[in-house]
């Protein structure tokens, strides 16, 4: 009999996650997943996913995160809602504590993901929720007929100006220098709505404070380059200038890279044996759900390579 509660426990219910219970319910392994609130991670709040094979039309990521995890049931994958407080790896197991409950897992898979980057001017954190956002989805329809902004560069950027280009009156979009991180097409999107008028794009630009009496009025904005300081009148802010790792809760128990994500080998190994990692959280070159739904598969195949082992 194994000395453990589950074979395999897995951290975070985003595409990563979800795929590696799908293989391990497969494997006919007795596997938890344990989701902090609602399924699906960053994803859930991604529109239109345009570029994960299979949906030539695009697929919203409520669907395609419901429809991972309808997959994943079929296979035997227990969910369960709670946050892990901490971990003890340890040679035959490793203890994963939460709230009032500890559970012995042959095997992990640390698939938390990443949460939205702060951009930290003064005035942020004071009105989110009242005109600042990390979420055109769940707040772009707010601003029907409205100028709001826009901060960033990459894939989010890009996407989600196009997205707001459907309720907002006007976008300004805000970067800070003078080249887009985000995709090519994206980009040529992007400046097609900047042609039409939609989208005014401040490049080289920075803003230093967000401004307001009870919610956001303005932006008080700097060219990084010539000095220049300016006041945008806007409704509202979408806030999107990348992610950080959720990996605080692992309190030093793997190795993490300078900025805090899982370091892994190619068989999405941590520095522990038998901990395993996938998805955003890792240490990598691409953070999508193609690549994250390769490391889910590659993580619970390793995974199980390892408890066999383990067993021999
Ligand atoms: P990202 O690629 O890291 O881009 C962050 C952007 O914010 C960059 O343009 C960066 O500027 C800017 N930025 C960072 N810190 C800033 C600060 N303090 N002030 C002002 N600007 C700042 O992040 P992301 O766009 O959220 O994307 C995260 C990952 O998800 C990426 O791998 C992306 O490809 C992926 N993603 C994919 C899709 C899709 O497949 N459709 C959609 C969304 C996201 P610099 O360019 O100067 O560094």
């Amino acid at each position: 009999m194994p000395a453990w509660d589950y074979d395999i426990v897995i951290v975070g219910a985003g595409p990563a996650g979800l795929t590696a219970g799908i293989y391990a319910g497969r494997a006919r392994l007795k596997t938890l997943l344990l989701e902090k609130l609602i399924h699906g991670g960053q994803v859930m709040t991604t529109d239109l996913v345009e570029n994960y094979p299979g949906f030539p039309e695009g697929i919203s990521g409520f669907e395609l995160s419901d429809r991972m995890r309808k997959q994943a049931e079929r296979f035997g994958l227990e969910f369960r809602t709670g946050e892990v407080l901490e971990l003890e790896p340890g040679p035959e197991h490793h203890l994963v504590r939460l709230q009032g409950e500890e559970l012995r897992a042959g095997a992990l898979i640390i698939a938390s993901g990443a949460g939205y980057r702060k951009l930290g001017a003064p005035g942020e954190k004071e009105f989110t929720g009242k005109g600042v956002s990390y979420c055109a989805t769940c707040d772009g329809a707010l601003y029907r007929g409205e100028t709001i902004a826009v901060v960033g560069g990459g894939d989010t950027a890009l996407t989600d100006t196009l997205f707001l280009c459907r309720f907002a009156e006007k976008i300004h979009l805000i970067h800070r220098r003078d080249a887009f991180r985000g995709e090519k097409f994206l980009q040529e999107q992007v400046l097609a709505q900047e042609k039409q008028g939609k989208v005014e794009i401040h490049w080289d630009s920075v803003v230093h404070e967000i401004q307001g009496r009870h919610a956001v009025e303005a932006l008080a904005l700097k060219n990084v380059k010539t000095g220049e300081e300016s006041r945008l009148p806007v409704a509202g802010v979408f806030i999107f200038v990348g992610i950080t790792p959720n990996t605080s809760w692992l309190q030093g128990c793997v190795s993490l890279d300078e900025w805090g994500f899982v370091f892994t080998d190619g068989e999405m190994a941590t520095s522990v044996p038998g901990i395993y990692a996938a998805g955003d959280v890792r240490s990598k070159l691409l953070r999508q759900i193609a690549t994250a739904v390769g490391d889910g598969a590659i993580a619970a195949f390793a995974a199980e390579s390892y408890l066999e082992h383990l067993q021999r």
